[in-house]
């Protein structure tokens, strides 16, 4: 038994979810998604999520054609549907369907998928051991090429840089802007702890603004710590005293390696550890 897809307004079986050949999410990579995770039957920072959807669907000029208080309705419908009390959410919008050309206008109404199931990203040990990181070849998109914040289905440029991670036997690479600063990994945004304070790039710089990197910028600052945004350059990633990732699926993991360079003691540091519990206490709280 498969799961319950909500597809355009219904609840159907996985094997009849189905999408057309000429829907421009598929021929184009046109089209918005959002990875939302679940906490004890709770949608986590639901409304940020919804609301950073709506405003990618704004900048390609995408109308999703539902209202938001619809949508996240159908999504809690789609997690109880299939049981899910630790889990994660698939929410998509694609253009619809069109012809082979790439005017998106002539595509009728988007296409609404939104897919509840469980996952696991990394196996439970890289969270005690860390994960290793190189830099990537492949450089994160000009935010006047395709901005960064905008989560779109066109994942490409990851995907190249996700390639490198995997061909190199390691867990993520680090992508830096054209101007050579830190922008974020292939999935995930990156922190960088110094003499106690932490360090993560700006938006600006290239990245997408991941909801779980405001939540732990915010659980940093109660907890005392300062952190501050600015650009980091791969030699402020080689003398980090610790090195975290970011992530709707990678949560908070520690970086132990970065290009052959051992962060701290080799193993995640305290201040990693540290957020980490406190990202569950919130998650779960
Ligand atoms: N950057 C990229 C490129 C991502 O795909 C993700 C995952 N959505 C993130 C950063 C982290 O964002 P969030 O914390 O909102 O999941």
């Amino acid at each position: 038994m498969g799961l319950k897809i909500w597809q355009n307004g219904e609840l159907v079986d996985e094997a009849q979810a189905k999408v057309s050949v000429f829907d421009h999410g598929l021929l184009y990579g046109d089209g918005v998604f959002e990875g939302i995770r679940v906490y004890s039957g709770n949608i986590f920072e639901f409304e940020a999520h919804i609301d950073r959807l709506y405003e990618s669907a704004k900048a390609i000029r995408l109308d999703i054609g539902m209202d938001k208080r619809p949508l996240m309705d159908a999504t809690e419908e789609t997690v109880k549907a299939n049981e899910i009390e630790d889990g994660y959410i698939r929410l998509l919008v694609t253009r619809g369907v069109g012809d082979l050309g790439l005017n998106p206008f002539v595509c009728g109404k988007a296409g609404v998928i939104i897919i509840a199931a469980n996952i696991q990203l990394y196996p439970e040990e890289f969270y005690e051991t860390g994960l290793k990181v190189i830099s990537a070849n492949a450089v994160r998109t000009h935010p006047l090429t395709l901005p960064p914040q905008v989560k779109s289905l066109n994942y490409l440029n990851n995907i190249l840089a996700k390639i490198e991670a995997i061909d190199h036997g390691v867990g993520e690479v680090v992508m830096y802007n054209p101007q050579g600063y830190v922008a974020e990994a292939s999935g995930d945004n990156i922190f960088i702890i110094r003499k106690g304070e932490l360090f993560t790039p700006p938006i600006q710089a290239g990245a997408l603004d991941g909801i779980t990197r405001q939540v732990v910028m915010k659980l940093a600052r109660e907890s005392g710590y300062t952190v501050t945004e600015r650009n980091l350059t791969k030699f402020d990633l080689y003398i980090a005293d610790e090195c975290f990732l970011t992530g709707t699926a990678a949560e908070v993991i520690g970086v132990v390696e970065i290009d052959g360079r051992i962060v701290g003691d080799g193993k995640p540091g305290a201040v990693t550890k540290e957020l980490r519990k406190k990202f569950f206490e919130y998650a779960r709280s």
